[in-house]
């Protein structure tokens, strides 16, 4: 099986959440801002057809590859996605409970600072933003343990257009053989490198 030279591979987003949301768990690939991710939506995930997106996704060792594409109505635009991507747990989550459906949405993550967020929310290093100092300019963590020195947190925030996929597989590498477009993935982007 050869690479297909047509496809328009885009890596331009951030990671990928994965949420329970509206009954079924929702699909997120992330963008820097919501701008990049209207466009992306604009240009190319509107015009898929939902029964014809893919989602494939190949562990390799603590990563794995998120693989995506889909059938266009407007094939000069169309992109599939592909990120290598850390476990987490969020991903082991999704991979358990998606019983073969899911919505796609696209989302942002952006950075969040005290003065933008509530007493509650948590920072990345795990703690909430009370038990960081107060006022402007200082606001390290109070935790004796902790060496954070500045709060810091992302929030993501998911865009309200979804599509529903339904095919979804997790493949190991030695399967992608099989799956033409898990091994056009990894044929630009692994093999021929
Ligand atoms: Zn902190
Ligand atoms: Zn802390």
């Amino acid at each position: 099986m050869s690479s297909d030279p047509s496809i328009q591979w885009f890596d331009s987003f951030i990671g990928v959440a994965y949420r329970y949301y509206e009954i079924r768990m929702n699909v997120v690939p992330l963008f820097s801002d919501l701008k990049k991710a209207q466009n992306f939506w604009r240009e190319t995930a509107h015009w898929w057809n939902d029964h014809s997106i893919k989602i494939r996704f190949v562990e390799t060792g603590d990563t794995y590859w998120f693989i995506m594409g889909a059938e266009s109505r407007n094939p000069k635009d169309n992109k599939f996605l592909f990120k290598v991507l850390p476990k987490s747990p969020n991903y082991e989550r999704f991979k358990k409970g998606h019983e073969g459906s899911a919505f796609l949405r696209l989302g942002t993550h952006t950075k969040k600072f005290k003065k933008d967020v509530k007493n509650d929310a948590k920072c990345n290093c795990s703690h909430i933003k009370e038990d960081h100092e107060e006022g402007d300019g200082n606001d390290a963590c109070l935790f004796e343990d902790c060496d954070c020195e500045k709060f810091e947190t992302f929030q993501v925030n998911l865009l309200k257009k979804k599509k529903t996929v339904t095919d979804i597989k997790f493949l190991t590498e030695a399967e992608i053989k099989d799956d033409a477009l898990a091994w056009n993935c990894f044929s630009v982007h692994k093999y021929t490198k």
